[in-house]
């Protein structure tokens, strides 16, 4: 299969959309699902589509729903190979062109086979890259009526990992992602004259000293939680001007509900008082943008076992570090158990595209993982729902 998916996959990245515009996926994805005589809905999250297979049997009543996302991202693509992005300025930099010719994959190859007992799901999800495309698709119905799934699973390309091994772990392996922004109310005036003024440029700076002590002093040290404060705007340009106001933003991370809880709340509470300490208003805004993506237990087993039948059990690493940046997938895996895994890609040439960063202007997906994904796919659908 690889050369047929190696090239669609070529063929996905030359052509990149950003969230919510991946017509071409899209078109590319509905053109071979009809083609192979596969059943889809579109139109869930603007431009998500979810396919239909269903097994030999369904004595089961089991659906089990595999999920690849679609979108590219803004970004100018440097990475030299022949299949660069055709579309200036826009590129696949998130290898998110290789999951969605896996799951185009996992569909041909279920639908050849069928070996299994029950219902998959391939859900082609729009807008990973902060549009809340997961929340978009299940606002639209994934997951209920027909589209209702009793596990769902997902997984990213690894550039940090050698070709030939998986990273997974029960519990969080993706950080919450939350953004606030905090404006400051000051009085403006001379700067000569401070007492007559109220300084949001100190006050600002106080409090961006005193959020940091959320996570050293409230956070319990075994949890994990991350306050990065990335914006601070204020003043007029002018040497002698106190300004009238600052605005100070940034992001939480964290990989616990509980903790996210803990820090809104803190955060919260620092800035009104900081706010009362110095005589003046603090306004914030707090917004919970992605859920941490948190692996049920018996799923991780399930997909760690799965990845560990294709690439061997010595290369399959079941409790890898969590990491603290953020995944869509896991407001998907609040509504439905399941799990998300780390494959890697990474190759011996140190200067590879595969071994780029993810979001680096350099990388490209490692078409040679195509294989690997789509097998520990299909080994999920077909151990999880055995023809007995
Ligand atoms: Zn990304
Ligand atoms: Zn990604």
């Amino acid at each position: 299969m690889l050369p047929e998916f190696a090239a669609y996959r070529r063929e996905l990245h030359q052509n990149p959309g950003l969230m919510y515009e991946e017509h071409y996926s899209k078109a590319m994805v509905e053109k071979k699902l009809t083609e192979w005589g596969i059943s889809f809905k579109s139109g869930l999250g603007k431009t998500g589509i979810v396919a239909i297979i269903e097994g030999q049997k369904n004595t089961s009543g089991k659906t089990i729903g595999l999920r690849a996302d679609m979108d590219a991202l803004p970004i100018k693509e440097a990475s030299g190979q022949p299949w660069v992005s055709k579309i200036d300025g826009k590129m696949h930099a998130c290898g998110h062109d290789g999951h969605t010719a896996t799951l185009l994959g996992v569909a041909k190859y279920l639908n050849e086979t069928k070996n299994f007992d029950g219902r998959t799901l391939l859900i082609f999800q729009p807008a990973e890259e902060g549009g809340r495309g997961a929340f978009a698709m299940m606002k639209d119905g994934l997951f209920k009526g027909d589209l209702k799934c009793d596990a769902v699973y997902a997984y990213h390309n690894w550039p940090y990992m050698p070709i030939g091994t998986a990273g997974i772990r029960p519990g969080a392996i993706m950080a919450s992602v939350d953004n606030f922004e905090v404006i400051v109310t000051g009085r403006s005036g001379h700067a000569a004259y401070p007492h007559t003024c109220i300084d949001p440029v100190m006050i600002g700076a106080s409090l961006v000293m005193q959020l940091q002590t959320i996570v050293s002093r409230n956070v319990p040290p075994q949890e994990c939680a991350v306050i990065s404060v990335t914006n601070f705007n204020a003043g007029t340009g002018a040497y002698n001007i106190i300004p009238d106001a600052a605005k100070i933003t940034g992001t939480v991370r964290t990989l616990s509900p509980a903790t996210r809880d803990l820090v809104e709340a803190r955060l919260k509470e620092v800035c009104k008082n900081v706010g009362v300490t110095y005589g003046t208003e603090i306004q914030v805004t707090y917004d919970r943008e992605i859920d941490p993506t948190i692996n049920d237990p018996k799923h991780t087993t399930i997909f760690a076992d799965a990845a560990a039948r294709v690439l061997g059990n010595e290369n399959v690493y079941r409790e890898i570090e969590p990491s603290m940046g953020g995944e869509d997938f896991g407001g998907m895996l609040v509504e439905v158990p399941g799990a998300y895994i780390r494959i890697g890609q990474a190759v011996s040439a140190k200067d590879s595209p595969h071994n780029k960063s993810l979001h680096n202007s350099g990388f490209d997906f490692n078409d040679d993982i195509l294989p690997i994904a789509i097998d520990v796919f299909a080994e999920v659908v077909e151990s999880s729902l055995p023809l007995k």
